[in-house]
């Protein structure tokens, strides 16, 4: 996991900074664009996986891997791709971008669609969990990915995916029930949450919701995995893994910042 926090920090550190030297062409660029519940996202590698910048910004114009604003996504996804393109001072053409598990064919066509209305052209559409894996290097687990919207579990068998589930249980969920124990607006509610100094404030009053997580994982795995994997946004919260390890008694794995596995995925996939 040393490798993978090390590329995460490293991309962070990329996605900071205002301005960028590119290493390299146009053409050994690899874009990834991950059209999430909460977040829309953009990674730049180089042809070797190497961080080279990236931009993120918070939306609402997809609900569980459903386009629900169409032009609302190609508006944030075109400012993204302008800020990625003035830090790089080169026009970007070509994305892979990806799909959460058990999405109709009619849904794909609409995400590549939003991409494509960005200025990109769709050169591949992966499926969100294989990305993780891939960053992650993981060969036999669970991958459970805790977003907005949904917690998606893929079980991997030689690094494949060999199945995968989407529940209707996210962070959203978590939004919820602090802002009823809180007494406090949807949006007040979710910076709360999200806040470092809340940290150990939070964690009981979402514990329920956490393990109601951990109880639909194992409902949808088999007996022989022996790891779990966190990634998204949700699995940012401290402590959320040991919460899972308790509940499941299966070793849980998580990188220091699960939000970023799966798009630097999807952006290894593109070229
Ligand atoms: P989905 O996978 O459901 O389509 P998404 O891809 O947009 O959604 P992510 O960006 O992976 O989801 O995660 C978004 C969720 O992560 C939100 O509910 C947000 O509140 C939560 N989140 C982000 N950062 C933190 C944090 N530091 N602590 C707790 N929750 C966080």
């Amino acid at each position: 996991m040393d490798k993978v926090n090390a590329l995460i920090k490293d991309m962070e550190m990329k996605m900071a900074q205002e301005k960028i030297d590119c290493p390299c062409n146009l053409d050994e660029l690899k874009v990834g664009v991950d059209l999430g519940t909460s977040n829309i996202v953009i990674i730049v590698l180089d042809k070797d996986n190497n961080p080279v910048t990236g931009a993120i910004e918070s939306a609402n114009v997809v609900k569980d891997g459903i386009v629900v604003d169409f032009i609302g996504a190609i508006n944030i996804l075109k400012r993204l791709k302008q800020q990625v393109e003035a830090k790089l001072g080169i026009e970007l053409y070509e994305a892979a971008t990806a799909i959460p598990p058990g999405i109709m064919s009619g849904n794909i066509k609409v995400i590549s669609n939003v991409v494509e209305g960005a200025g990109f052209k769709v050169t591949k559409v992966v499926d969100e969990p294989e990305a993780a894996a891939s960053v992650l290097n993981i060969q036999e687990g669970a991958v459970v990915d805790i977003g907005g919207g949904t917690t998606g579990i893929s079980v991997m068998n030689n690094g494949k995916v060999a199945y995968s589930v989407d529940e209707a249980t996210g962070g959203t969920h978590l939004t919820l029930v602090v802002a009823g124990n809180m007494n406090l607006p949807f949006t007040e509610a979710e910076g709360f949450k999200k806040s470092k100094e809340n940290e150990k404030l939070i964690l009981p009053i979402v514990r329920p919701v956490i393990e109601k997580m951990a109880h639909i994982t194992m409902s949808n795995i088999p007996k022989e995995i022996k790891e779990l994997y966190l990634v998204g946004g949700t699995s940012c919260l401290t402590g959320i893994e040991q919460v899972f390890e308790k509940y499941t008694s299966l070793r849980t794995i998580k990188p220091e910042n699960p939000l970023l596995v799966t798009p630097i995925g999807i952006a290894m996939y593109a070229g």
